[in-house]
């Protein structure tokens, strides 16, 4: 599945401009900075993808990557959501962003679980918890990836762990076990890919 290309194959800036239902959708969702597009670089073992995502005017949009066969004969697509929670953006792109999230989310049939990133150093912050709830009310399954443990010393990982468990606590949608990552060096990331292959196995 992560041995063969991955190519862009449309970007999305509003719900009414999706692209048709196709095979399962896994979707990539986090703070701007906490490490997304590095993750993405490192899973898929190229970095052309997240250069797209992060080519201006794209990095507000939904970008849509196939996986596991040339576009049109993909077996999953990646979906790279825009990074939230940037201060600098201005209170109207924030909402449209907050549209297009909430109608994907809300109505993608296709979609079979978004992985939330994590900063492993900073935890789980308010704009998280507004992301955890707007997927436990569109009912998409999603689980965390902490990134950045190479940060982490080994005597603190034991501890943002179980707050990041907490935070998850009574939350319908949440899968309760977290995928620690290092994209700096490649822990993790087999971890990653074996939660997404077993997803297409399900
Ligand atoms: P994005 O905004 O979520 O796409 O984040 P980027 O992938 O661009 O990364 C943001 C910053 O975090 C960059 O300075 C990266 O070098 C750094 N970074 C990303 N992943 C890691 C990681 O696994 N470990 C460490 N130490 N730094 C990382």
């Amino acid at each position: 599945l992560f041995a063969g290309p991955c190519e862009f194959i449309f970007a999305s800036a509003k719900s009414s401009d999706l692209p048709p239902l196709g095979p399962p959708e896994i979707a990539f969702a986090g703070r701007s900075n906490v490490g997304k597009s590095s993750l993405l670089n490192a899973l898929t073992n190229r970095k052309t993808l997240a250069r797209v995502s992060h080519t201006p005017g794209r990095t507000q949009q939904l970008n849509f990557f196939a996986l596991g066969g040339q576009p049109g004969a993909e077996r999953l697509r990646l979906v790279d959501m825009p990074g939230y929670g940037y201060a600098a953006v201005g209170k109207e792109k924030v909402a449209s962003w907050g549209v297009l999230m909430h109608d994907y989310l809300r109505g993608r049939a296709s979609l079979a679980r978004a992985f939330v990133l994590i900063d492993g150093r900073r935890g789980v912050k308010p704009v998280d918890e507004e992301m955890f709830d707007l997927l436990d009310q569109s009912a998409v399954s999603y689980q965390i990836v902490l990134t950045k443990h190479d940060e982490l010393k080994v005597s603190e990982r034991a501890g943002v762990a179980a707050a990041t468990l907490a935070a998850l606590a009574k939350r319908p949608a949440a899968y309760p076990e977290i995928i620690f990552t290092s994209s700096q060096t490649g822990e993790g990331i087999p971890a990653l890919r074996a939660a997404i292959a077993q997803l297409l196995a399900e």
